[in-house]
């Protein structure tokens, strides 16, 4: 970015909310069902059908308020927003305008993790939420074809009436790496609580992002445009980074930014125009009829503070400060509470809590990234791996084995003890047994050893690797370098 502007972005987030059924009516919420399999008439808006509000739904959607540091309001008003599109057959989406469930929170973003070192990253920075309201989805149309002459249009209003939270974010952001940081850690929150599955590939996470510029110390805005419907934090970042660059260039170039919705082509890398705010609805929002205002009072509010879960920012800290884990460690293992919950119990277990960091980050994270499996998937539990852990404490086997021995964990499930006695992987440390082993590597590279003794010590790491070649990993390296100074000196 030109050093001379300055990037304004906000975001709106819709999250699904994990209830069994849908917002107004007893339908399933379950995804993958065939195609209009879970709608009834109050999904498509058949006359005389009336909405019910699900309870489920209004305290999730609280959880999620509370948790981001809102004011939940004691009365919030469901209206309609009124157009039509094939996928909302009744003509209006039933959503909260004027009085919404929750104002003002935020979410500070990590220092240490995705964004940190990207260019206009402020970590630590509080980015302020603007509301949070409740609404339900709409139905989904699927095209197919391209000529006016074979083109169809599929309905499918499964999604229809699938409750939604709507988090409004101020435009706080100034980088495109800040606002998918914000959105990641918006979306670990909403997982962590149980609100929304996080699924961005099913669409039960999407991201609209507000973008516009402005010169260096200016305090109005420029004119914004909107990108609608991100669905990953890369392309939203790449999004974003787009019409930053598409900004300034017309602004440069004497042009004027107009006010309008873009979509992203991923392939292409671009944003383009979808449509212009002369061609935006008027929505005629008035408060639906059908529904009395939605009132949460303060000892329903307090029950769900009270149950909240330690949130990821706060079991952070307490990593570090409970393990003396350092922040990296501690961003790492909070990425979900199941990875939290999986580290804690090995630490416990194994009693040193910087080895249990160690794997967790290491051999687990790698295991369920290259098998894109959960935690709850790993099949060595945290007392099994803590098993391992204390063999390699007391140096019955070297950190090398270990590694074979948790793989042999993993596809076995067998224990670590099992597997080291069944497979004689004890580390061997009697200097009776290793002395031979480095006599015979010093009798083998006795140019080294010369050189070795002429000063270059740097050679000495070479002949200790080749003692524990010969040992096939197992010798105490501690011992072999013992044995090795004495013999050559
Ligand atoms: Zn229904």
């Amino acid at each position: 970015m030109s050093s001379s502007y300055e990037a304004v972005i906000g975001l709106e987030i819709h999250a699904q909310l994990l209830t069994a059924t849908k917002i107004f009516c007893g339908c399933p919420t379950a995804f993958g069902a065939p195609p209009n399999a879970h709608a009834c008439p109050v999904c498509v808006g058949l006359p005389g059908a009336l909405p019910v509000l699900n309870r489920s739904a209004v305290d999730l959607a609280v959880t999620a308020a509370v948790a981001l540091g809102c004011e939940v309001q004691q009365r919030s008003v469901f209206a309609r927003k009124n157009y039509f599109y094939p996928d909302l057959p009744k003509g209006y989406q039933i959503s909260q305008y004027e009085q919404p469930l929750a104002l003002g929170g935020g979410v500070t973003l990590p220092r240490v993790g995705q964004g940190s070192g990207a260019a206009g990253y402020d970590g630590g920075k509080f980015v302020r939420l603007t509301r949070i309201h409740m609404e339900e989805d709409a139905g989904k149309s699927l095209h197919e074809g391209f000529a006016d002459s074979d083109r169809k249009t599929y309905l499918d209003y499964n999604r229809s009436g699938v409750p939604l939270i709507e988090i409004v974010s101020e435009p706080d952001m100034r980088s495109a790496a800040e606002a998918a940081v914000f959105f990641e850690t918006l979306r670990q929150v909403l997982v962590w609580l149980g609100v929304n599955d996080g699924n961005m590939d099913e669409g039960s996470l999407r991201c609209d992002a507000n973008v516009s510029v402005r010169r260096q110390g200016d305090t109005t805005l420029g004119t914004k445009t909107e990108v609608k419907n991100v669905n990953s934090f890369r392309y939203l970042e790449k999004a974003i980074q787009y019409e930053i660059g598409r900004h300034i260039d017309v602004i440069d170039h004497g042009g004027k930014i107009v006010q309008e919705t873009r979509l992203f082509d991923a392939a292409q890398g671009k944003t383009y125009s979808m449509r212009s705010k002369e061609e935006a609805h008027d929505y005629r929002y008035f408060p639906d009829p059908d529904l009395p205002a939605l009132v949460v009072d303060a000892e329903r509010r307090r029950r769900i503070e009270s149950s909240l879960p330690e949130l990821p920012e706060a079991r952070r800290r307490r990593l570090i400060a409970e393990y003396a884990l350092p922040e990296y460690d501690a961003a790492l293992l909070t990425q979900t509470r199941s990875l939290a919950d999986y580290f804690e119990d090995t630490a416990r277990q194994s009693g040193s809590a910087k080895a249990a960091s160690n794997w967790v980050m290491g051999e687990v994270l790698r295991n369920m990234k290259e098998r894109a499996i959960d935690v709850a998937a790993i099949p060595i539990t945290p007392a099994a791996l803590a098993g391992l852990i204390v063999i390699v404490e007391k140096g019955t086997i070297s950190s090398t084995v270990a590694k074979d021995v948790f793989a042999k964990m993993y596809d076995t499930g067998r224990s670590a003890a099992d597997i080291v006695a069944a497979e004689g992987l004890a580390q061997i440390s009697d200097s009776s047994s290793l002395e031979p082993i480095v006599q015979k590597v010093i009798a083998a590279h006795s140019e080294i050893v010369a050189e070795i003794k002429q000063g270059k010590d740097r050679k000495f790491q070479f002949l200790v690797g080749q003692v524990m070649k010969e040992t096939r990993g197992k010798g105490d390296p501690k011992i072999i370098t013992d044995l090795m100074r004495r013999i050559i000196e």
